[in-house]
């Protein structure tokens, strides 16, 4: 009896003991993470425009430019009505790739692309103005950024570690690693969802019917479903949520919204499909 006694009481502290250690574990995660999140030192106004300008430079080489002045001036004119809500005043700048896969991306500092196939997949300027906006507030909050610093993949390890001094050639080295993260990286769950939330409210605001980037979406999913869309829509999807989660996440949004803005097709229709 006693030694079972013993036994119990052994037990017991090793349990405890270890319930303790665990404890200390957890509490050294938390502070860990609260840290991280404290000491997020954000790049300064002049690196991210450096990166942003290198990184954008790069794409810009890789896809090249859709450069009809009519439909680069109209999808400027719709981005910087959406981008006057963001939550960061940046020097907004709207380009148009080349590309025949559907997706938008966001550079630091303000540089925001779209595709040409992405284009294609839309009927009016509320869905422009959505897209655009989910976009927006990826740059406006820095997600990518933080995104990508926070998870120390080698190459930003080793860049974030070399930060010192040579700052032209570090914004291109870091630009480059931009832009390959940019097409690998999954951002979290929350950020996605606040993309897409603000993207929508920010379109809202700016005068556009409530729903456009909902109907972007439906629009996507539904073409992606095509076996022959595949490739179009392969990056997208392995980078974003599924468009199916997407809509079911945005559609009470929307639903609460009212309508009362506008969609514009018909001045969507005369500068992208003319
Ligand atoms: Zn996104």
């Amino acid at each position: 009896m006693k030694s079972f006694c013993l036994a119990v009481t052994a037990t017991l502290a090793l349990a405890l003991s270890a319930s303790a250690q665990f404890g200390s574990i957890m509490n050294k995660a938390k502070e860990k993470i609260t840290k991280a999140n404290e000491t997020f030192q954000p790049w300064t106004a002049q690196e991210e425009q450096d990166i942003g300008e290198a990184g954008a430079a790069k794409m810009v080489a890789v896809f090249g430019l859709v450069e009809d002045p009519k439909i680069v001036r109209y999808v400027n004119l719709v981005g910087q009505a959406v981008a006057q809500y963001a939550s960061r005043k940046l020097p907004w700048r709207f380009g148009i790739l080349d590309s025949d896969i559907a997706g938008a991306y966001a550079l630091p500092g303000g540089y925001i692309f779209i595709t040409r196939a992405a284009l294609s997949g839309m009927t009016n300027e509320a869905q422009l103005a959505g897209a655009l906006g989910h976009e927006i507030k990826h740059c406006a909050e820095r997600d990518l950024e933080r995104e990508i610093r926070a998870k120390k993949t080698s190459a930003w390890a080793m860049e974030e570690a070399n930060a010192s001094g040579k700052a032209d050639a570090l914004a291109s080295v870091k630009a480059d690693a931009f832009v390959k993260d940019l097409f690998n990286t999954s951002l979290s769950r929350d950020k996605e969802d606040g993309a897409d939330e603000q993207g929508e409210q920010m379109a809202e605001k700016a005068g556009y019917a409530a729903g456009g980037l909902l109907q972007f979406l439906t629009a996507m999913r539904d073409a992606s479903a095509k076996p022959e869309n595949k490739k179009m829509f392969g990056q997208m999807l392995s980078t974003h949520p599924s468009f199916d989660s997407r809509i079911a996440h945005l559609k009470p949004f929307v639903d609460k919204a009212g309508n009362s803005g506008k969609t514009l097709e018909a001045r969507f229709q005369a500068a992208i499909l003319n």
